[in-house]
């Protein structure tokens, strides 16, 4: 496998592009309510900068080594997002280079964030992960427990350099995109009613669903970041670095 040149990333975007147009058109949403996630894991940086120059601003990576090897220096304009589940030994070092993680599931992990972002001085975003496919395989707060999870931290000790904006979720990647609506739909309400809650969830505004496979639903069900990595990059060599 190789990795796409500008021409042929910037083709892959423009086809990306109408896909998520036509998602948009399709629910009645303008195109700037969704971001794009660029998921980047096991591209060369190479690839980054190739993305860069096609106009790409928020990157995804699922590994917190490979995060900090190609975002540590990075242009203030561009944001990285850890989307990947995160070991509590990593936690600092995740919060430290990123702009959003995406995978919170713990209070363990909320109060390592907060104590570290404490000492650099820094506000992170954080989303809770929701394993609204219910898949043993995947990480995140189960279905059933997601809600009382969410109300428990209205109680707990405040976290002021950390901001809760939202929920995210991996659908169910069966190959049929439709699969994932339920479990999209799920969130969204979820989302909707922590938001209307508001205090602590003044700013649980993201919904953060939908990748290559499935991002058209998502977007109908109301996705506002979409993270996508194969349609922009290509197949992942997962032989190489893994
Ligand atoms: C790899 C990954 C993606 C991107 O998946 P594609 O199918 O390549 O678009 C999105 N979200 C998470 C959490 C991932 O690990």
């Amino acid at each position: 496998m190789s990795e796409r040149t500008l021409e042929e990333m910037r083709a892959a975007y423009e086809a990306l592009e109408s896909r998520i147009s036509a998602a948009c058109v399709q629910s009645n949403r303008s195109r700037e309510s969704v971001k794009l996630i660029w998921v980047s894991k096991f591209h060369p940086i190479e690839s980054v900068r190739i993305a860069e120059k096609l106009g790409a601003t928020d990157f995804g990576e699922n590994r917190v080594q490979e995060a900090v090897e190609k975002f540590t220096e990075r242009d203030p304009k561009i944001h990285c997002h850890v989307i990947g589940p995160v070991q509590s030994n990593k936690l600092k070092k995740a919060a430290l280079v990123a702009d959003c993680i995406h995978s919170i599931a713990s209070v363990e992990a909320v109060e390592k964030l907060e104590k570290v972002c404490a000492e650099a001085g820094k506000t992170l975003d954080i989303l809770f992960q929701v394993n609204a496919g219910e898949e043993e395989t995947k990480s995140g707060l189960e279905i059933h427990e997601a809600e009382s999870f969410l109300l428990n931290l209205e109680n707990h000790a405040p976290c002021p350099h950390l901001r809760y904006r939202g929920l995210m979720t991996i659908g169910k990647n069966t190959g049929v995109a439709e699969d994932s609506r339920e479990c999209f739909a799920f969130l969204r309400s979820l989302q909707q009613k922590m938001l209307a809650r508001g205090g602590i969830f003044e700013h649980f505004d993201e919904l953060s669903m939908g990748m290559t496979g499935d991002l058209e639903v998502a977007i109908e069900e109301g996705a506002t970041m979409i993270r996508v990595g194969t349609a922009l990059f290509g197949e992942r060599d997962y032989g190489q670095k893994a």
